[in-house]
């Protein structure tokens, strides 16, 4: 069979991964062939080396609590190479906050303490905010249906914990506004908490979900490859043996054809078995439009949000008030552009070089739109005087990697899970056409491999039929 992997990022190469192994398995011969807008693999995954250094200017590692990264980076032979975060350092996170880094209390997960006593001991939090949190018990259930993520918050543990914490954590992750964002789509454990236990508060306390010394984000359960999250895309372009891979190959339109589909790109039309579009939603939206207006216009209903990552790189023996613990965040209250700060350096000791300090910070999202247009001067003058207060010392980098992430994110919208059900019911009309992505089950790189498991599967069940 004959198929086309549309997209080359971390989806579209695992759905071409594990499309080749069902074949070889079923021993059904494969002719793969991937077109790619761009001029290289890896979508968003942006691995520099230089020197002594590794950096990561885009994803830096992936979760391991969703398995399937994991497996398959031990397929693809890279078990030991894979590092985790921050070994023997303090796994704090701060919240920048009138001029001062606060540390979000050990223990403290996204929304709400899952450990009692340093949340009651923190200087972050206001009194009344304590108060607040401590009658979260007495909260009735809701109704267990999709809410914004800002609701369920105020709702369950008030305003304070929303702006001081749960926006700027939750809002870093997605890079989209807390008031827009389906904690069903993203953050569904703490609707089953409200509803299993009725209080968010008692659950987490009775199962802590952070090890000990973490707050904010699990850093504990985070890997990535000593080598750079590139490795993962060399070796899944390897192991999908694809025929061709066409770069700098967008595909222009999509149409059924009498054997299968017919691609269209800037080298004429060619007609395979099957598709797996592995491209953002609203482009697989744009090329379905003719082949199934209703599937193209939910997919097209999926909307996207920019941010611009700066990697900064700092001489140790210079760098005054790097504080001990892995992250930074910044409550969009306090009016910076800036929206977080990721201490490389502190968290991948092993890739950032010896004697330096390595800083990523993150612009834009939905909240500040306007980042992704700044010019390089204009994101280096803007980072230069947030940093200086964030810091409290007016570091200076040795250099400086910006990337512009346009429209790289799905904000997953109130009723996202519905509509991608719609989605996935409507697609199974459509034999040997497959989706995979961000868009669909989850952005982070582990659900987007298993998105690419389940477009191969689909696609090999279509073909075998
Ligand atoms: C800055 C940043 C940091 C992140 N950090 C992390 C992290 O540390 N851990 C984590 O788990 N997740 C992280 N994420 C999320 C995760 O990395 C992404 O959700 C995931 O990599 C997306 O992969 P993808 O293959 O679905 O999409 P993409 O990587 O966007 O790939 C889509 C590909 O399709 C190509 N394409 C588009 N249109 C066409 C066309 N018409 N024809 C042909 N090709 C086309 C594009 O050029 C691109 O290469 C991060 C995301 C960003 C943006």
């Amino acid at each position: 069979m004959k198929v086309a992997i549309v997209g080359a990022g971390i989806s579209g190469l695992s759905s071409a991964h594990y499309l080749r192994k069902l074949c070889r398995e079923g021993n059904v011969p494969l002719e793969l062939v991937l077109f790619e807008s761009s001029a290289r693999p890896g979508g968003v995954f942006d691995t520099v080396k230089k020197e002594d250094m590794v950096l990561e200017l885009g994803p830096d590692s992936f979760i391991t609590s969703k398995p399937w990264a994991l497996d398959l980076a031990r397929e693809l032979g890279l078990r030991d190479s894979l590092l985790g975060v921050g070994y023997g350092q303090r796994k704090d996170t701060f919240v920048y906050q009138a001029g001062k880094l606060w540390a979000l209390p050990e223990g403290f997960f996204l929304m709400a303490p899952s450990k009692l006593l340093p949340f009651l001991r923190s200087r972050l939090f206001s009194a009344g905010a304590k108060l607040r949190v401590l009658f979260e018990p007495l909260v009735p259930r809701g109704g267990g249906g999709d809410e914004s993520i800002r609701s369920f918050v105020e709702r369950r543990f008030g305003r304070e914990i929303f702006e001081k914490a749960a926006q700027p954590l939750l809002g870093g992750i997605y890079m989209a506004d807390p008031d827009k964002l389906s904690l069903l789509a993203t953050m569904p454990q703490f609707l089953e908490m409200e509803q299993r236990s009725r209080s968010v508060l008692w659950d987490l306390l009775r199962n802590p979900p952070t090890s000990r010394g973490e707050s904010g984000a699990r850093y504990g359960l985070f890997l990535t490859p000593a080598e750079g999250m590139s490795l993962i895309v060399e070796r899944l372009c390897e192991s999908a043996e694809f025929a061709r891979q066409d770069y700098k190959t967008p595909v222009l339109s999509l149409k059924k054809s009498e054997k299968g589909w017919l691609v269209g790109s800037g080298r004429g039309e060619e007609e395979f078995d099957a598709v797996i579009l592995s491209v953002g939603a609203d482009t697989a939206g744009r090329l379905l439009s003719d082949v199934d207006p209703q599937l193209g216009a939910r997919l097209s209903g999926v909307r996207y949000v920019s941010s611009v990552v700066a990697t900064l790189v700092f001489d140790e023996k210079d760098f005054r008030g790097l504080p001990e613990g892995l992250g930074i965040i910044i409550p969009s209250r306090e009016g910076m552009n800036l929206v977080a700060c990721s201490l490389y350096s502190s968290k991948f000791p092993g890739k950032s070089g010896s004697g330096k300090v390595v800083i990523r910070c993150f612009l834009g999202g939905e909240l500040n739109p306007d980042a992704v247009l700044w010019d390089e001067e204009e994101i280096k003058s803007v980072l230069r005087e947030e940093l200086a207060r964030v810091f409290g010392f007016d570091n200076h980098p040795t250099e400086i990697y910006i990337r512009r992430y346009k429209m790289s994110m799905p904000r997953f919208a109130l009723g996202h899970k519905e509509d991608i059900s719609g989605v996935m019911h409507r697609l199974s009309r459509h034999s040997g056409l497959a989706l995979c992505g961000s868009a669909y089950h989850g952005i982070g790189i582990p659900d987007c491999v298993r998105s690419g498991e389940l477009a191969a599967r689909k696609i090999y069940a279509d073909i075998i039929r």
